[in-house]
C-alpha cells in the first residue's frame, strides 16, 4: 500500500500579517498595545531582525547548544555595556522565560546551598510547575498539589493595597525591611533568594516606590539572601532602559537577572540568566533544553540588542513614554471609569472600576482598532498600555484617540 502522507507547500497563515505596531486579522487593522504577549518589543517587521533570520533559516535551523556556545558568548559581550557592571556572566539555555526563571531558581540554591525561595503576593514568573509554584498569583495555583515547598511568598510593594495598612512615604518601607520575620517565621531558614519583578507585570503594573529597590538590597544584603529581578517583562528596553535594573530599578543591584520576551525582537522565543560571575555554578547538564541557544534564537537575540542600539530605540522609548503617559491621565480626567494611570516607560496601564467587565472593554477596543489585554488580578480592573518600543510620536496620539473612542462607546 503506497504512504497517504500529503505534502504539499506550507502557505502561512495569511489571515494575519504585522506591520510596525499594527497587526492585521482577517482584513481588520489594530494598533497592538500588547505588542504580541508583550514580546513583539520592536514591532512585526523589524527590517534587519526579519533579514537576518530568513538568512539563517536557508543555512541550518537547529544546532544542538554544544555548537552554539561560542556564539552565545559573543552575544552576552554585545551586551555587556548595557547591564549593571556587576554582572559578569550569563546561561543562554533557555526559550522561555519559565525556563530562564527555572535556572535562576538552581543557580541561587546550588550557589548558596540553601533552599527556599521568596516571592512576591501578586507575582508571575511562569507556567511550569516550578515557577507556578514560586508565583503570588494563588489563583493560578488552586487546581493542583502545592508545586513547590519551599517557596515563600512575602508581601508586594503595592501602596494601593499595603500590606501592612501604611500610607506611601511615611511606611517605613516594611514590605522591603521585614523579610526577618519570614525567615524566622516562614521559612526553613535556609533562604537563598528573593525573585522580584522591577515592575510587576501580570499583577497589575504595579510600580514600587523608587526607594523599594534600595531596601530590599539592604535587607538581603544584611540576610545574605541573594535577588533576582525577574525581567521578562521589564528587560529589552520596556522601561525606558535596557533593563529596568539599569535604570528604574538600579538600587536593586540584582545578583541574577532573568529576561525573555522582548529579547526576540519580533517575537522570536529567546531567553536567557545574567548573573554575578561567582554565580555562574551550573554544569551543561544540569539545566539545557532541546531548544536552548538554537541557532535562531540566537540571531533575534543578537539582532534584537543591535537593533535597540543602532536605532536609539531607548531614546524613542523616553521621547513618547511622556506622551503616553499624560495622554493617560488626561483620558482618566475626562472619563470616570478611568483610574489610576501608572507606569514606567511603554509599561503603561490603568484601572477600570470593579463593576466593569475587563473583558467586555478590550472588546469594545477591539471595535476602535485596539490590541488590549486586562489582568485578572492586581488592583481592581487593570487594562495594560505596552505598544512596541519603536512606536511614533504621531502613533501615540492615534492610540490615545481610538482609546478616548473607544471610552466615549463605552460610558
Ligand atoms: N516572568 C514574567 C514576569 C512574565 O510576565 C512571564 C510571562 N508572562 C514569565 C516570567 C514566563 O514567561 P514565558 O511565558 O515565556 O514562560
Amino acid at each position: 500500500m503506497s504512504s497517504s502522507v500529503v505534502q504539499r507547500p506550507l502557505t502561512g497563515l495569511p489571515d494575519y500579517a504585522g506591520d510596525g505596531i499594527y497587526l492585521h486579522v482577517r482584513g481588520e487593522r489594530y494598533i497592538d498595545c500588547a505588542s504580541g504577549t508583550f514580546n513583539v518589543s520592536l514591532g512585526y517587521n523589524a527590517p534587519g531582525i526579519i533579514a537576518a533570520l530568513h538568512e539563517q533559516l536557508d543555512r541550518v535551523a537547529h544546532l544542538s547548544s554544544e555548537f552554539t556556545r561560542d556564539k552565545s558568548a559573543e552575544i552576552f559581550e554585545l551586551m555587556r555595556d548595557e547591564l549593571p557592571p556587576h554582572i559578569g556572566a550569563f546561561w543562554l539555555r533557555d526559550v522561555t522565560g519559565s525556563g530562564a526563571n527555572e535556572a535562576a531558581i538552581r543557580i541561587a540554591q546550588k550557589a548558596t546551598g540553601r533552599s527556599d525561595i521568596f516571592s512576591l503576593f501578586l507575582s508571575h514568573h511562569g507556567q511550569t510547575v516550578g515557577t507556578t509554584g514560586i508565583s503570588g498569583n494563588a489563583f493560578r495555583q488552586r487546581s493542583f498539589t502545592l508545586p513547590f515547598a519551599n517557596s515563600v511568598k512575602i508581601p508586594a510593594p503595592d501602596c494601593g493595597n499595603c500590606f501592612y495598612g501604611q500610607v506611601a512615604d511615611r511606611c517605613g518601607m516594611l514590605c522591603a525591611r521585614r523579610l526577618e520575620d519570614f525567615v524566622e517565621y516562614a521559612s526553613s531558614g535556609q533562604v537563598a533568594a528573593v525573585v522580584v519583578e522591577p515592575v510587576m507585570g501580570n499583577g497589575g503594573n504595579i510600580v514600587p516606590p523608587p526607594d523599594y529597590y534600595r531596601v530590599l538590597r539592604e535587607t538581603c544584603d544584611k540576610l545574605g539572601v541573594l535577588i533576582i529581578a525577574d525581567e521578562v517583562q521589564t528587560g529589552f528596553g520596556r522601561t525606558g532602559s535596557f533593563f529596568a535594573s539599569t535604570g528604574y530599578a538600579a538600587a536593586l543591584r540584582p545578583d541574577i537577572i532573568t529576561f525573555a520576551k522582548g529579547a526576540g525582537g519580533v517575537g522570536i522565543p529567546v531567553a536567557g540568566v545574567l548573573m554575578r560571575p561567582e554565580l555562574d555554578v551550573l554544569e551543561s547538564w544540569e539545566h539545557s533544553s532541546t531548544s536552548g541557544a538554537n541557532p535562531l534564537a540566537l540571531v533575534a537575540l543578537e539582532e534584537t540588542i543591535r537593533y535597540i542600539k543602532d536605532h536609539r530605540v531607548l531614546d524613542n522609548v523616553a521621547a513618547v513614554a511622556g506622551p503616553l503617559h499624560r495622554g493617560l491621565l488626561a483620558l482618566a480626567a475626562a472619563f470616570p471609569s478611568m483610574s489610576g494611570v501608572r507606569g514606567v516607560g511603554l509599561m503603561q496601564a490603568f484601572d477600570l472600576p470593579t463593576s466593569v467587565d475587563v473583558e467586555q472593554f478590550i472588546a469594545l477596543g477591539r471595535q476602535h482598532g485596539l490590541i488590549l489585554r486586562g489582568s485578572r488580578y492586581g488592583f481592581g480592573r487593570t487594562v495594560k498600555v505596552r505598544p512596541p518600543l519603536i512606536i511614533t510620536r504621531e502613533q501615540v496620539d492615534e492610540l490615545l484617540t481610538r482609546l478616548h473612542d473607544t471610552l466615549r462607546s463605552y460610558e
